[in-house]
C-alpha cells in the first residue's frame, strides 16, 4: 500500500488536520500521480458541513479535493496514456462500471452502478472509501485521468477538473457562441470560469453578481457586462433577452427573475447546488417556451476537450495558492463570497 499524507476533517463542525492513510499499490493500468495542486470548490464546504445531507449525507473522516492536478511518478506495465514525469489530472470521479450505456456513451458521472466519486465515497467495490486530493498522491486507472498539455503554472488549471468542466459542458450544450447572449449568475469559482469560457467561445457575456466591487474583476475576465442583482430595478430592462443562464449560486436564492430573462426558447442551466429547493412560476415558463436544465460536471471525453480547449485559449482559473493550515479560513471567505476566484492549496510544500 502506499502511505499518503492528506487533510482530512472528521464532522459538520470539526477543523481540518493531517490525516495519513493508505492509497492502493499501482496495478497494471494505473497511475500514481504526486499532487502538486487541489482546488477547494463550494462542493468540498457543503460536503465538509454536511449541507447536502438529505441527498447526500457526508461520511468521515473526508478527505475533500476533485481539482487535482500533478506529475505522474508510476505508471502500470499496461499504461499507454501516460509516461513518468507527465502533467495529470483528476476532476470529480475516479473509476465507474465502464458496461453500461453512460458510461459507454463517455458520460461517466452518470454510471448506473453509480461512479466511485473522488472523495466522501466507495471505489466500485463499494466498500473502500474514496478520499480526495486534499493529500499528496493519488493512484487511478489511466481512463479516468486526464491529460494536461497547458504550459507554465498548474495551479490555475487545478480548478479545471471542476469547476472548468462544469461550466464548458452547458455552455457546450446549449450552443453557447457568437451571437448567443450568456449571463452567468454569481462570480465565484464555477462563474469565474464561465465567463472565461463563454467570451472564449464568442458570446455575449453578462454577470449577474451580488457583490458590485467584483464589476472591475469580471470585465477583467471578458465579461461584456456586469449587472447587481440586488436592486430588482437593474434586472428590468434585460427582461426576455438571454439565449443561456448559468446558475452558479451557492446558496438559497429566488430563480424565477431568471427565468425572465430569457428569450423565447431560453434555457436557465442550474449547477450550483443551494441546499433547500427552488420554487417555479409556471407561467414563466410557459410564456415564452423557456426550460430549465441541470448539468453535472462532465464525462471524461468531454473533460479532456475542455482541457485541450482551455490550452489552445490559454484559459486558466484566477487562484489564490494558500497552504493546508489556511483551508478553514478559505472556506469561511468563499461562503462570504469573498474569494478571486478559487483558493488552491498548494500540495507541493504541504
Ligand atoms: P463559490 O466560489 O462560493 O461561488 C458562488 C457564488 O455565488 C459566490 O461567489 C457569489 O457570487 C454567489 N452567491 C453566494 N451566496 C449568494 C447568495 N446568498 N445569493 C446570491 N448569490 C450568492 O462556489 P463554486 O465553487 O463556484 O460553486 C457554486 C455551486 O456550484 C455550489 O453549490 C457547488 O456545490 C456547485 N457545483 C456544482 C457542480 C455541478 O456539477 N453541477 C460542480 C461544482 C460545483 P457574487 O459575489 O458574484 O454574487
Ligand atoms: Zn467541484
Ligand atoms: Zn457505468
Amino acid at each position: 500500500m502506499i502511505e499518503t499524507k492528506g487533510y482530512a476533517t472528521d464532522g459538520p463542525e470539526a477543523k481540518f488536520h493531517p490525516w495519513t492513510f493508505e492509497r492502493r499499490e499501482v496495478g497494471p493500468n494505473d497511475i500514481l500521480i504526486e499532487i502538486e495542486y487541489a482546488g477547494i470548490c463550494h462542493s468540498d464546504i457543503h460536503a465538509a458541513k454536511n449541507e447536502w445531507e438529505a441527498m447526500m449525507p457526508t461520511t468521515y473522516p473526508l478527505v475533500p479535493g476533485h481539482e487535482i492536478v500533478g506529475r505522474v511518478t508510476q505508471v502500470g506495465d499496461a499504461v499507454t496514456k501516460f509516461n513518468v514525469g507527465d502533467i495529470a489530472g483528476i476532476g470529480c470521479f475516479i473509476d465507474s462500471c465502464r458496461e453500461c450505456k453512460p458510461c459507454k456513451e463517455g458520460f461517466q458521472q452518470f454510471c448506473v452502478k453509480g461512479a466511485a466519486f473522488t472523495y466522501a465515497g466507495t471505489y466500485m467495490d463499494r466498500v473502500t472509501p474514496t478520499y480526495g486530493g486534499y493529500s499528496n498522491k493519488y493512484v487511478i486507472d489511466e481512463n479516468y485521468a486526464l491529460k494536461v498539455t497547458a504550459e507554465g503554472d498548474l495551479s490555475g488549471v487545478a480548478p479545471l477538473m471542476c469547476a472548468g468542466i462544469t461550466t464548458y459542458s452547458p455552455l457546450r450544450r446549449f450552443g453557447a457562441g457568437p451571437g448567443k447572449k450568456v449571463g452567468i449568475v454569481g462570480l465565484g469559482g464555477l462563474g469565474h470560469m464561465g465567463v472565461k469560457l463563454a467570451a472564449a467561445m464568442g458570446a455575449d457575456v453578462t454577470v449577474f453578481s451580488t457583490s458590485p466591487s467584483k464589476e472591475q474583476d469580471a470585465k477583467d475576465l471578458g465579461a461584456h457586462h456586469f449587472v447587481v442583482t440586488k436592486d430588482p430595478a437593474n434586472l428590468e430592462p434585460l427582461a426576455g433577452t438571454f439565449d443561456i443562464i448559468l446558475d452558479t449560486v451557492s446558496a438559497d436564492h429566488d430563480v424565477n427573475p431568471y427565468i425572465g430573462m430569457l428569450g423565447i426558447r431560453g434555457t436557465l442551466v442550474v449547477i450550483g447546488v443551494p441546499p433547500s429547493p427552488n420554487q417555479v412560476h409556471s407561467f414563466g415558463l410557459i410564456f415564452g417556451n423557456k426550460s430549465i436544465a441541470g448539468s453535472l460536471i462532465g464525462g471524461i471525453p468531454e473533460t479532456q476537450e475542455m482541457l485541450d480547449f482551455c490550452a489552445e485559449h490559454d484559459v486558466k482559473s484566477e487562484v489564490e495558492i494558500i497552504k493546508p493550515d489556511y483551508i478553514e479560513t478559505a472556506y469561511d471567505r468563499t461562503v462570504k463570497s469573498d474569494v478571486r476566484y478559487r483558493f488552491v492549496i498548494d500540495m507541493k510544500n504541504a
